[in-house]
């Protein structure tokens, strides 16, 4: 079991995680294309209860999922990094945006979700789950 720390580009916001992720993986769905202003993202799944979050420049989104759910995305209002993501449709999970972590030793994705807004020069490595949605 690791703890991991992070931190927006500015350090106005910061946050440490208790313990293992649960899931991680990517998300190439639009909204996080266009939030992170690249690809996709690489995200680590966590129960919010693991999670602290600290720093009082924390700004909030909402965007909607294809399904209608609210998708609460925090960012640092100060530098604009996304942080992380609250899923209405999964209320004790938060999926932290795993770029602003300061050590992603030993993450691998688990799965892509969101495949069907890939970009067509990202090539997923045979063998990992690629789902077309999300589950
Ligand atoms: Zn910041
Ligand atoms: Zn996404």
């Amino acid at each position: 079991m690791t703890n991991r720390t992070g931190h927006c580009l500015c350090g106005s916001v910061s946050y440490e995680v208790e313990g293992d992720p649960s899931f991680v993986g990517v998300c190439h769905c639009k909204d996080c294309q266009r939030q992170a202003g690249t690809s996709f993202s690489f995200i680590i799944g966590v129960p919010s209860s693991q999670l602290k979050l600290s720093g009082d420049t924390v700004k909030e989104y909402v965007t909607h999922s294809d399904s209608g759910n609210d998708v609460v995305r925090k960012f640092c209002g100060t530098c604009g990094s996304p942080i992380l993501s609250e899923l209405a449709a999964q209320p004790t999970m938060a999926y932290v945006k795993a770029g602003t972590l300061d050590d992603v030793s030993g993450l691998t994705p688990m799965a892509h979700v969101w495949c069907s807004s890939k970009m067509d020069w990202v090539d997923i490595p045979e063998g990992i789950p690629a789902l077309e949605k999300q589950t």
